[in-house]
């Protein structure tokens, strides 16, 4: 039996139970093997029934008390019995096993193992595994068992039987690190390594084998995407974009000059374009520093050369602001092209018709969000995407607009401030673009970290900003996970602040519950100074542009992320006129003055970012995790962040001796590479 074999070669695996195995992504004998289990159950010494505890999984022993009830309601058949030591006598209940009655009631000492849950009558033992005679507890003391991912059908006995098999066959000569570098890292061998992945001996066993596979899934995950980048970020350019004297013309009519980062990452952007190859770019700028305008350049460069650009924005919010703003600029500067805006809030009638304006070509720039540009509208000849505030764009996105035309450039445009560690990873297959600058006519914002008892004094600052003729913010948190409490929570306190601001002083509330009209409404009716101070939660968080606005207050500032309260602060001083944030947080815990205090001292995203990696460690940073970019089966960019910094670092010098992995010791990874590079490949046609 080989690795490459399916697994119908193992003893025991049918037509049948291979396909639940299918089922599971698992299809050849190599694949079970790094089928890794999703946790270890311990058998642990049994405690006396004193001492267990709730929502714990425990082992007891004792003896039957009294009768073994069934009670028999119409749809579960539930099985109770009392189960007594010397401390204590404990309630056990079994859903739809009757036959326990009998199998139970032989008397003797009995080892069950379940979860402790409260119920109206105390704490219950639910459903446990039995153990009877209690010696075959023995056998499984102190050990640790596997416990599988599993489908309808398939049992975790099952499948840690098939893993044992599989074991069988692993062979260190498939091992695709080269020995040199498992040597110099000191990991265990790779035999070993995948016998302690499913039955360690003990958890630091298993910690030491993981190492090796984490460590192997970062070098494989980066080589894929350098080599891929090589391949398929090399697509030829079949657009031809002429330099248009109109870009000269309105760079030269607009009312602010261009930093010069600004103006460098133009360059940057219109020679990719110009380039025998496809753009693939990020740009990486912090909050405020103008991105939008040099996207929009991008923009007019597809555009007065015939074809079409579309801008994709997170929030619908975000896509209609920068509609306006562009909008706003073609007409303003007399640039002879049209935009147009594609939101899920427009009626089935008006967003035929916007299909049909850009199918046909007569709208050059399509502004929306996500769904809607990449899966809807069919393109008269788009030339370019430009994704905002989004933190990667994939190989997939990609191909699937791809499929309806010429593969177009990309350009990602990112306020996130990435420590470089992760850059490796978010953006392995981008060229990267910094704007490092900000515009000149910005004062540094003034910042302050305050108690609850210097909101009256927040207050009355507003106050006087807004007689000055300028706007703010206030955010509040979720306060609760549930969206109804959290819309109730901004309606409150803009109503009380209203209350205390006085009648000069319009307030507005925005919240993601509200309807997308009602939203852009408010937001509209902010960006003109109708509304003076806008209670938010943090759906004003990316992108929203108001210079006017100079105050922003964040309340409950604890429960926030460093990188997202950066964030929100960037939405102030984004004009001429000096602005303020002001943290408030009744929290005295030193962590949280310490996290606070980072952004007290520095406004620059980028040092935020690294303290915050510093601060948290592992944890869910910027939302990345969530959001599935990421999927490793083992590695976790967080808590594993120095063996990523360690790949990385060795798959620079193995590309930069090999470039074609054409050397015996790189036999191995080469070809797991290419069927990796393969099955992304696969996935992004489907
Ligand atoms: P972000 O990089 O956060 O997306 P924006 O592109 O929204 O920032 O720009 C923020 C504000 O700065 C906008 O009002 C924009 O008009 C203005 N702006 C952009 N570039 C410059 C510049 N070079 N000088 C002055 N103001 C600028
Ligand atoms: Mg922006």
């Amino acid at each position: 039996m080989r690795e490459k074999e399916r697994i119908s070669s193992i003893k025991g695996i049918g037509e049948k139970t291979e396909q639940l195995f299918f089922r599971l992504g698992v299809r050849t004998v190599g694949d079970l093997i790094r089928y890794y289990p999703r946790g270890f159950e311990i058998y642990e010494d049994p405690v006396s029934i004193g001492e267990i505890r709730e929502g714990k999984t425990c082992t007891v022993s004792g003896t039957v008390f009294g009768r073994i009830q069934v009670s028999s309601s119409p749809r579960t058949q539930v099985t109770t019995l009392y189960l007594k030591d010397l401390t204590g006598t404990l309630k056990v209940i079994w859903f739809r096993m009757p036959f326990l009655r009998n199998t139970l009631n032989r008397g003797g000492v009995l080892i069950l193992r379940g979860r402790i849950v409260r119920r109206k009558d105390g704490l219950v033992m639910e459903h446990p595994e039995i153990y009877y005679p209690a010696s075959k507890y023995q056998e499984k003391l102190h050990t640790m068992q596997p416990v599988y991912h599993l489908t309808a059908g398939l049992t975790n006995n099952a499948v840690t039987k098939a893993v044992r098999q599989a074991l069988e066959c692993a062979r260190e000569n498939q091992d695709i690190l080269p020995e040199s570098l498992s040597g110099r890292y000191g990991f265990m061998p790779y035999k070993d390594a995948l016998r302690n992945m499913h039955f360690p001996e003990n958890k630091e066993v298993f910690a030491k084998a993981r190492e090796r596979f984490v460590f192997e899934e970062f070098l494989v995950f980066i080589l894929s995407l350098r080599r891929m980048k090589e391949s398929e970020n090399r697509a030829e350019n079949h657009f031809v974009f002429s330099d248009q004297p109109e870009i000269d013309r309105f760079l030269s009519s607009l009312p602010y000059c261009l930093t010069g980062a600004q103006m460098k990452v133009w360059e940057e952007i219109r020679k990719d374009m110009q380039s025998s190859h496809i753009m693939s770019r990020l740009v990486q700028g912090d909050v405020g520093s103008g991105k939008t305008v040099v996207a929009f350049l991008a923009l007019l460069l597809a555009g007065l050369n015939g074809y079409q650009g579309a801008l994709m924005a997170p929030t619908e919010v975000l896509a209609r602001q920068h509609y306006e703003n562009i909008s706003g600029m073609l007409e303003t500067y007399q640039l002879p092209l049209k935009a147009e805006l594609l939101t899920g809030s427009m009626t089935a009638a008006k967003k035929r018709a916007a299909y049909e304006r850009i199918q046909s070509g007569e709208v050059s720039i399509v502004i929306g969000t996500h769904a809607l540009i990449q899966e809807k509208a069919e393109y008269k000849d788009l030339a370019l995407v430009v994704t905002d505030e989004q933190h990667r764009f994939g190989v997939r996105q990609r191909e699937a607009l791809a499929g309806k035309g010429r593969t177009p450039h990309i350009l990602v445009m990112s306020a996130t401030p990435i420590p470089r560690t992760l850059g490796i990873i978010l953006y392995g297959d981008l060229d990267i673009s910094i704007i490092d600058e900000m515009p000149k006519n910005r004062l540094p914002i003034k910042n302050c970290v305050v108690d609850t008892g210097y909101r009256e004094n927040a207050y009355s600052f507003m106050r006087k900003q807004v007689a000055q003729g300028r706007q703010c913010y206030v955010i509040c948190p979720m306060v609760e996970e549930s969206e109804s409490l959290e819309a109730e929570n901004v309606t409150d306190y803009s109503a009380m602040l209203s209350e205390e601001l006085g009648s000069g002083i319009r307030v507005g509330c925005l919240h993601g519950k509200m309807k997308q009209q009602e939203k852009d409404e408010i937001m509209e009716a902010f960006a003109g100074n109708e509304i003076q101070v806008l209670v938010s939660t943090t759906v004003v968080e990316v992108g929203i542009d108001v210079p006017n606005a100079t105050v922003i207050l964040i309340e409950n500032a604890e429960r926030f992320g460093l990188a997202q309260l950066h964030q929100l602060r960037g939405r102030v001083g984004r004009g001429a006129h000096q602005s303020y944030c002001i943290f408030m947080s009744a929290s005295k815990s030193d962590e949280t003055k310490e996290r606070l205090d980072i952004l007290n001292h520095s406004n620059d995203g980028f040092y935020i970012a690294e303290e915050d990696l510093r601060l948290r460690g592992p944890g869910d940073l910027f939302g990345i995790r969530q959001s599935g970019i990421l999927d490793f089966k083992l590695a976790d960019i967080f808590q594993d962040a120095k063996f990523l910094q360690a790949a990385s670092e060795e798959a620079k010098i193995i590309l930069d001796q090999d470039p074609e992995l054409a050397g015996p010791e790189y036999a191995g990874l080469k070809d797991y590479i290419d069927r990796k590079i393969g099955e992304i490949m696969l996935e992004t046609t489907l």
